[in-house]
């Protein structure tokens, strides 16, 4: 098939590689020529322009650009495309994004790969980055099943696990495993930060290890990413966030009474429910 990538970061790219090496021709559409340039370098993409209408021909657009321009760039990019071009995206919030683009483009299919790390551009983009993840396939009832059909297949082929939900369920769900984690470790890096001591502060990186680099990790990443998540899941994240500060509080309340048998049977607890979720 001929597929089309729109955003050649880190997601963009590393769709490109296995995609490529499915033996589909990968058209790449980015801003800068120079990240063009780059993915045809690597071997990402076949064919790259910072022209929208190379995209004229895919049969398949996937839209891997930061979350805020995912609506703007399908409106402009659908006036070039026949209607039957399958369009998806990879944006990591779902409600506001299918809301707006599926009244637009009936075969649109929204769509979110629980894959990535904390780099990005083009050369944070990697081989593989999707087998045994699952990938989040968000269609609504008008949505034409030989489009949801062909995006499974194609999913498929990279290896990752597809679960089909509601643009709602969706963003509640990743509002937990994946926004509230980075507003938590943002907190935590920023907390470290408050040290004042000049002494301490400068013992404690030299003492971090890995427990540190587990938690700090996604709170410390692509800046751009975390304030759209934030920005456009902004209530389910909010409510996670009060649900979070909850339970720090009965942390802290338990700790300051000296409470260590409920502190070990609450950590217990997490330690049975822990694999449930990974
Ligand atoms: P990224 O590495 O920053 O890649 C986004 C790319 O989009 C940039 O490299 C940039 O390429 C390109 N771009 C920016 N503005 C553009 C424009 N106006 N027109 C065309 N291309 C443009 O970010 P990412 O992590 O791949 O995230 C991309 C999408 O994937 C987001 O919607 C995000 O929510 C979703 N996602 C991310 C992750 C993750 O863990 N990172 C996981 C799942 C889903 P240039 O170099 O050309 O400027």
């Amino acid at each position: 098939m001929k597929i089309g990538i729109l955003g050649l970061g880190l997601i963009g790219g590393s769709l490109g590689f296995d995609l490529r090496s499915q033996g589909h021709y990968v058209l790449g559409v980015s801003r800068r020529q120079s990240t063009c340039q780059k993915a045809v370098d690597i071997g990402s993409v076949d064919q790259a322009s910072i022209d929208l209408l190379l995209l004229a021909s895919a049969e398949v657009v996937f839209i891997c650009t930061p979350i805020g321009l995912i609506v703007p760039q399908v409106e402009q990019l659908v006036a070039h495309l026949p209607e039957t071009t399958i369009v998806t995206d990879v944006g990591s919030v779902k409600t506001p994004i299918v809301k707006a683009l599926s009244p637009l483009w009936n075969n649109f299919i929204g769509g979110h790969p629980m894959a990535g790390n904390t780099d990005a551009g083009i050369e944070a983009a990697q081989r593989n980055l999707f087998v045994n993840r699952p990938y989040v396939l968000t269609p609504i009832d008008t949505t034409p099943t030989s489009a949801i059909t062909v995006l499974e297949e194609i999913v498929r082929s990279l290896g990752s696990i597809i679960y089909h939900c509601q643009p709602e369920k969706h963003d509640r769900a990743v509002s937990w495993i994946s926004h509230l984690p980075v507003i938590v470790s943002a907190s935590l890096m920023a907390a470290c930060l408050s040290e004042s001591d000049p002494e301490i502060f400068q013992l404690a990186q030299n003492l971090a290890s890995s427990g540190f680099r587990d938690t700090s990790r996604v709170g410390a990443g692509n800046s751009e990413l975390g304030v759209m998540m934030a920005q456009y899941n902004r209530q389910a994240l909010v409510n996670s966030l009060h649900q979070y500060r909850q339970n720090l509080d009965t942390f802290i309340h338990i700790i300051e009474k000296e409470q260590w048998e409920l502190l070990e049977d609450k950590l217990k607890l997490n330690q049975q429910h822990r694999p449930k979720f990974l």
